[in-house]
């Protein structure tokens, strides 16, 4: 059997580095020729732990190669896993156009039986426009079927969670369709979960709302915090224990960004009013996300007053760590914020800067990148962390507070104990906490 995996961002690298790794035969192809070039001469255009050696080893063992020509590659697939980006439209809604165009050049393809997987995170009923769109445009009466199989792994831990997943949804609606897909996952049978595709796509949409709303709970949590002696960190840890609520994602801080929660939890409004549901609790919870910026930078200026023409390391520009996605990241908004007030900024990210680059271009004593955490404090008035990368907690305090003209710390994401840079001296904000 040969599978394609059609979109080679970070959903379908992984993707087909992990299918490959489980024995299967996998062609990753983009329409993007350029990427498809760099990957396959070795160079993986996003930074995800452990996906240069996964592909490499597999590329080596000849079970997966990269190519552009899609037309061949789904002439050539007996299962086609679709992994094209599905971002955000004005609205909030989904944009599918890429889900589309994929549908129309696999229906221009289809010459014997496949099965086309929707892995994209897509709106509930997305398969019936697939399927719709496929039989309209096919050029032969050939039979095909369509299932879901959302994926759930978190850039950072993408490499693991593929390939050790709490669970596989297969949302099918033929037999034949569910052989195959279980059939790919063999390996992890007893963790498969078979709906049918209605059920499949909702779970993924479900699954992120819910993690959305969580990270918005702790949050507002962390504003009574703030205003009264409460520790929002013992107050997560309390609630935590009740095995009904658990302790993760109860980490108060700036809030979600990236590729995922931003657009899923918006899709998921649009998808319910679209059908007469009220969404005012998914709703809100985007509103109090959206709000944490503002919070931040008045909690900046509780500790600068002035912001222009302040010097501000910022420490951490992806949305989370251990990735160079930017994408929705806080630290966006945030460095606008900053600029709009007048303020210099000196940026550091392990592996991040170079995509921020290409939104705020580098300017001499207005915007610099800095090669490190502690060039970025050189003469810096205040230092704010934004990301919480390992590489922070991990700072030498005393470096940092010799390098900066003033020793204030104000961090977004609750990296330090409070008691360790106010005993160097430093003046030290955090979120939800004394
Ligand atoms: P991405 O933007 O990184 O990658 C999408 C890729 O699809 C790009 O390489 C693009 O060139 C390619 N593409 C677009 N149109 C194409 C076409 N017509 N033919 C061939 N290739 C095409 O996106 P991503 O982060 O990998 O996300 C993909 C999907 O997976 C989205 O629906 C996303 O919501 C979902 N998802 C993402 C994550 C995540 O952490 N990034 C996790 C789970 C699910």
């Amino acid at each position: 059997m040969k599978i394609a995996v059609i979109g080679t961002g970070y959903v379908g690298l992984v993707t087909a580095a992990g299918l490959a790794e489980f024995g299967h035969r996998v062609i990753g192809a983009d329409k993007d020729e350029d990427k498809i070039g760099r990957i396959s001469k070795g160079v993986v255009p996003i930074y995800e732990p452990g996906l240069n050696e996964l592909i490499a080893g597999n590329v080596r063992k000849k079970n997966l190669s990269f190519r552009s020509d899609l037309s061949a590659v789904i002439g050539e697939a007996d299962v086609i896993f679709v992994c094209v980006g599905t971002p955000q439209r004005p609205d909030g809604s989904a944009d599918m156009s890429q889900v589309e165009e994929v549908s129309r050049l696999i229906a221009d393809n289809l010459d014997r039986y496949k099965l086309v997987v929707e892995k994209s995170t897509v709106p509930v009923k997305t398969s019936y426009w697939i399927k719709r769109t496929i039989g309209l445009y096919k050029k032969t009466d050939t039979d095909f079927d369509i299932a879901s199989n959302p994926e759930f792994l978190r850039e950072g831990s993408a490499v693991s969670d593929f390939l050790q997943p709490d669970r596989i949804i297969v949302g099918v609606e033929t037999a034949r369709a569910r052989d195959l897909l279980c059939g790919i996952y063999a390996k992890f049978r007893n963790r498969v979960v078979v709906t049918n595709i209605d059920t499949a796509e909702l779970i993924k949409h479900a699954s992120n709302s819910f993690l959305a709303l969580k990270i918005s709970y702790i949050n507002l949590i962390a504003s009574i915090c703030d205003k009264t002696e409460a520790n929002v960190e013992q107050v997560a840890e309390g609630m935590g224990l009740d095995p009904r609520i658990g302790n993760r994602f109860l980490k108060a801080g700036i809030g979600y960004g990236g590729s995922c929660f931003p657009k899923d939890i918006k899709a998921l409004v649009k998808i319910g009013e679209d059908l007469g549901v009220d969404m005012s609790l998914l709703k809100e919870a985007d509103r109090i996300n959206f709000d944490r910026i503002r919070v931040f930078v008045e909690k900046i200026k509780q500790a600068l007053w002035i912001l222009k023409d302040k010097r501000i390391a910022v420490l951490g520009l992806a949305f989370k760590p251990e990735t160079d996605d930017i994408r929705e990241a806080p630290s966006i908004s945030l460095i606008r914020g900053l600029i709009g007030e007048g303020a210099r900024l000196r940026l550091y990210d392990p592996q991040a800067m170079e995509n921020m680059k290409a939104i705020y271009p580098a300017e001499p004593d207005r915007l610099e990148y800095c090669d490190s955490p502690y060039r970025a404090a050189e003469g810096a008035n205040a230092l704010v962390i934004l990301t919480e990368w390992p590489e922070f907690s991990g700072l030498d305090l005393g470096r940092v507070r010799e390098a900066m003209a003033n020793p204030i710390i104000i961090d977004g994401r609750n990296v330090f104990d409070p008691a360790v840079p106010r005993r160097l001296g430093f003046e030290y904000y955090s979120i939800g906490r004394k």
